[in-house]
C-alpha cells in the first residue's frame, strides 16, 4: 500500500547524511530494524523506489529516515537530499531487514548503522541496552553518524574504527580476523551485521570460522 507523506523537518547529520522527519500515516507501525521502499513524489521519480530503514520509534508522532547521499549515482538519495520541508515522499509496506533477537554485537559499516539506530534507541528506552556492544566502522571521523547519541547511549560499549584516518583518537584499521579475535569475547552471543557487501562477506566469513552465525544485511554495493 502506498502513502504520500510530507517532510516535516530535515537535519544535517554528517557532511553527506541527513535525517528526514515525515508524517506518519495512522496505524503505521514497525519493528525496530525494519524498512520500507521510498520514492520521491515528483514527476519522473515516483516509481524509483529504494529501501530505507526507520530510525524513529513507534511512539514518536512522526517517522524518521537517516539517509546517506550518493551524489555520483545521480539516483534517489541525491534527489532526496535536495528536498525541502513540505515536499513529499511515497512510502510503502513495511518489511523486515534485521531484528533484535537478544544481547550481542552490532557490527555496522557507514550507513549500515541505520537499522541499529532504531534497535538501540528502543533498547535504551526500555533499559535493556546493557549487554550489547556496537562496533562501528567508517572511513573517517566526520563520517560517523549520530556519534554523540551512540556514545551517550552505549558509553564504553561503542567502539569506533576508522579505515582511512589514523589520528590516535579512534581505532584505526578494518574489521578483520585479528580485530574480531581481540575485541569479541563471547561468540555464543547474537551478531548483527550491516554495511557494504564486501564488509558483510568478510565479517560473516570470519564469524562463521569462529563458530558464530550472524544476521546480516547488505546495504551498499
Ligand atoms: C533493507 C535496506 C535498508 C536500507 N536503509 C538505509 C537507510 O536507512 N539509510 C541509508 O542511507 N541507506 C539505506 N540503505 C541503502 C540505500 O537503499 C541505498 O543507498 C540507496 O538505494 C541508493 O540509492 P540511489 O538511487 O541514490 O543510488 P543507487 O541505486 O545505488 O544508484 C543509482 C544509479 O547510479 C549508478 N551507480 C551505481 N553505483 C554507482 C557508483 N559507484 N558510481 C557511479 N554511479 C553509480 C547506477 O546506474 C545506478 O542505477 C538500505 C538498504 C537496504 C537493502
Amino acid at each position: 500500500m502506498k502513502h504520500i507523506v510530507r517532510i516535516l523537518d530535515i537535519q544535517q547529520v554528517t557532511h553527506n547524511v541527513k535525517s528526514f522527519r515525515i508524517e506518519k500515516p495512522s496505524g503505521y507501525t514497525f519493528i525496530p530494524g525494519q524498512a520500507t521502499d521510498v520514492s520521491v513524489n515528483k514527476p519522473g521519480w515516483e516509481k524509483e523506489k529504494r529501501p530505507f530503514t526507520f530510525t524513529s520509534l513507534n511512539e514518536y508522532p512522526y517517522l524518521e529516515f537517516t539517509i546517506k547521499r550518493y551524489e555520483s549515482h545521480n539516483g534517489v538519495t541525491n534527489q532526496i537530499h535536495q528536498l525541502k520541508e513540505g515536499d513529499e515522499l511515497v512510502i510503502r509496506d513495511i518489511w523486515g531487514a534485521i531484528e533484535y533477537k537478544g544481547p550481542g554485537y552490532f557490527i555496522a559499516g557507514g550507513a549500515g548503522i541505520t537499522p541499529f539506530i532504531a534497535i538501540l534507541r528502543q533498547l535504551h528506552k526500555d533499559g535493556r541496552l546493557n549487554d550489547n556492544k556496537l562496533i562501528f566502522s567508517n572511513k573517517t571521523a566526520i563520517d560517523i553518524i549520530y556519534e554523540t547519541e551512540l556514545t551517550a547511549m552505549l558509553g564504553g560499549n561503542v567502539l569506533n574504527i576508522l579505515s582511512e584516518e589514523n589520528s590516535g583518537e579512534y581505532m584505526h584499521g578494518r574489521i578483520d580476523a585479528d580485530f574480531i579475535k581481540k575485541e569479541i569475547t563471547d561468540f555464543k552471543k547474537h551478531f548483527y551485521v550491516c554495511g557494504p557487501d564486501k564488509m558483510i562477506t568478510d565479517v560473516s566469513g570470519i564469524l562463521t570460522g569462529m563458530g558464530a552465525s550472524a544476521d546480516a544485511v547488505v546495504f551498499e554495493k
